[in-house]
């Protein structure tokens, strides 16, 4: 079949690679000039398979509250006068009663393990290099409160295959050396010893390379504009590519199935469809900072629980990134964020790199208020959604792509997992 892939990101091209490896007729389509120019640019480079719990959660909606109006707040809503910013706050709140926190988690995690698995064996088949580390991630904790929370959720999600094991402070250490430097703040931690890290980046870049030698075809610099349907099918894509803009003339696609990866530019395609597509752009911030010939920075990746940051070293460098914003779509550097995030890195690991040699970024995760991605048919019945991966679009991008391929294909995907159905 012909199949257009709107968004070249993490989720898209992943999904393009296992639709060409179907003997699909793949083309991908980007308003950027390359792959992973948007939210899966900098990210924080974890395949946290095991530590896949969403946000909304029944401790979530106190948390916010403590920290509304904080500048430096790791989790900050900005209220807007906005009707998709409050509809999805509402629905983000129904997401935190303690039902629905179990399904999601069972969702999240089901899916991010299995996309783990198809991560592995791609790396297996083709020998990508992005970077990759496969020493686990540890979950470090500096609050006795928030420790015993995580340490009584480690059953559940090693229920549904997560590999999560409580580590005393010494074992952590052990783990990681480099957290010698703040063992006293330290009061345990979760490693996952099959969990992964790599540059999201580097990865999408390498997979594109390798997917348009195996003919995929990319068009760059091109936007998509709306999708024209008969009501039963989507019959075309209205799109405009540069040259387009400068002769004021718009191109249409026309092929036989269409799929969405868009990330948060998703409900703008979807939502005049009437397709569902509750994605609200939550905007996080990465440093990447040059390790030289310091000895503090730790290789194992990391997550700091209590300011909800993750560590992850690729090569040189070491990648922090975290913090989460719900207040549109801009991607500007705040100051007083970016030095958070670098304040904290530097007082748990004095001698973690060049401070000065810190590059900022901002990108926005394509949040739905569940957490859980949609992934599957609409109610046309040649349009498609990979979309809407928010915190995990990089642990969920390859069990995601192969299993929307089997959707395609008409086999049954591997994965438990909740496909958005065509709705009747
Ligand atoms: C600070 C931060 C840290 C993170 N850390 C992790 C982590 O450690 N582990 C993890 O699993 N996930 C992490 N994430 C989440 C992860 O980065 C995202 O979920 C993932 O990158 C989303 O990929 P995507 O392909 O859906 O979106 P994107 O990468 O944004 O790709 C969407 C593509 O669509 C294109 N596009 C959009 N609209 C249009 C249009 N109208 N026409 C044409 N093209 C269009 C864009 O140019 C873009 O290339 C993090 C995110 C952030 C912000």
């Amino acid at each position: 079949m012909r199949i257009v892939v709107f968004g070249a990101g993490v989720v898209g091209v992943t999904a393009a690679w296992y639709l060409a490896a179907d003997g699909h007729e793949v083309t991908v389509v980007d308003r950027q000039p390359g792959p992973a120019l948007e939210t899966s640019f900098a990210n924080g480079g974890q395949i946290s398979a095991s530590h896949a719990a969403p946000w909304a959660n029944p401790r979530a909606p106190l948390t916010i509250l403590k920290w509304l109006g904080r500048a430096d707040a790791p989790l900050l809503f900005r209220p807007r006068m906005e009707t998709a910013q409050w509809r999805w706050a509402i629905q983000f709140l129904i997401e935190c009663l303690p039902g629905r926190t179990l399904h999601n988690t069972i969702q999240c995690v089901n899916l991010a393990v299995y996309s783990r698995d198809c991560l592995r064996a791609l790396r297996a088949t083709t020998g990508i290099e992005y970077d990759q580390l496969t020493r686990g991630i540890l979950e470090f904790h500096t609050d006795r409160k928030a420790f015993a929370a995580a340490a009584s959720a480690v059953e559940l999600m090693r229920a549904h295959g997560g590999d999560r094991e409580v580590k005393t402070v010494d074992e952590c250490v052990a783990i990681e050396p480099a957290l010698a430097a703040c063992r006293e703040r330290l009061v345990g931690g979760i490693f996952t010893a099959g969990d992964e890290s790599g540059d999201a980046q580097r990865f999408t870049q390498e997979l594109a390379r390798l997917a348009a030698a195996r003919g995929v075809a990319f068009r760059w610099g091109t936007s998509v504009e709306s999708l024209v349907t008969d009501g039963i099918a989507v019959r075309g894509a209205r799109c405009r590519s540069e040259a387009d803009r400068e002769q004021r003339a718009r191109e249409s696609i026309h092929t036989e199935v269409y799929i969405v990866a868009l990330g948060s530019g998703s409900p703008q395609l979807l939502a005049p469809l009437g397709v569902p597509a509750p994605i609200y752009p939550v905007k996080g911030y990465s440093a990447t900072i040059e390790v030289g010939s310091h000895r503090g920075a730790p290789t194992v990746s990391l997550t700091d629980l209590d300011r909800k940051l993750v560590f992850s070293r690729f090569g040189d460098r070491l990648r922090i990134a975290g913090t989460a914003e719900i207040g549109g779509h801009g991607t500007g550097l705040d100051r007083i964020r970016c030095d958070a995030l670098i304040d904290r890195t530097f007082e748990l690991f004095p001698d973690a790199g060049a401070r000065e040699s810190a590059k900022f970024w901002a990108g926005l995760r394509p949040a739905t208020p569940s957490n859980v991605p949609l992934v599957g048919a609409t109610r046309y019945r040649n349009l498609f959604v990979d979309t809407g991966h928010g915190t995990l679009g990089w642990t969920m991008a390859c069990g995601s792509g192969r299993a929307l391929a089997d959707l395609i294909a008409g086999r049954k995907p591997e994965v438990d997992f909740a496909f958005t159905k065509p709705r009747k």
